[in-house]
């Protein structure tokens, strides 16, 4: 058991996973930001620090629900965050376009380079599957 202080209202309680907090306080969240959710509905405008005052709730939890892709702006929308990597201004997610190809570019070559690897497994079993029959 892993008991641990909620992030929030300090009281202890049995960790699971997640963010540290208690399950009254991650249920005060969740109802925080469907109330958030529908403040950006309503003003779809709205900047982050706006949000922030007006649902009483800090920057630095809208753009986790920003990084977490829950709260989508539209096209129109001031808000936008940091890509993680290069620090281009998005609108939602932890990385831009051009990072996000770069990457998955990435994980290409990386899976070329494996695979001959993987090929020569697959002939060694085929060169003992055949050994088995001439016993
Ligand atoms: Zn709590
Ligand atoms: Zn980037």
């Amino acid at each position: 058991m892993d008991v641990r202080n909620c992030k929030d209202c300090g009281r202890l309680f049995n960790y699971v996973s997640g963010p540290r907090l208690c399950g009254a306080c991650r249920q005060k969240l969740e109802e925080k930001f469907g109330e958030v959710k529908e403040y950006i509905r309503d003003n779809p405008s709205a900047s982050i620090s706006q949000i922030s005052e007006e649902m009483n709730v800090s920057t630095q939890q809208i753009r986790q629900w920003i990084r977490e892709e829950r709260l989508i702006f539209s096209e129109d929308s001031v808000v936008t965050i940091d890509c993680e990597k290069c620090g281009a201004q998005i609108r939602t997610g932890r990385y831009c376009e051009k990072c996000k190809s770069q990457m998955a570019h990435n994980l290409d070559s990386l899976y070329k380079k494996e695979q001959p690897v993987i090929q020569k497994t697959i002939r060694d079993r085929d060169r003992m599957r055949y050994l088995d029959k001439q016993q």
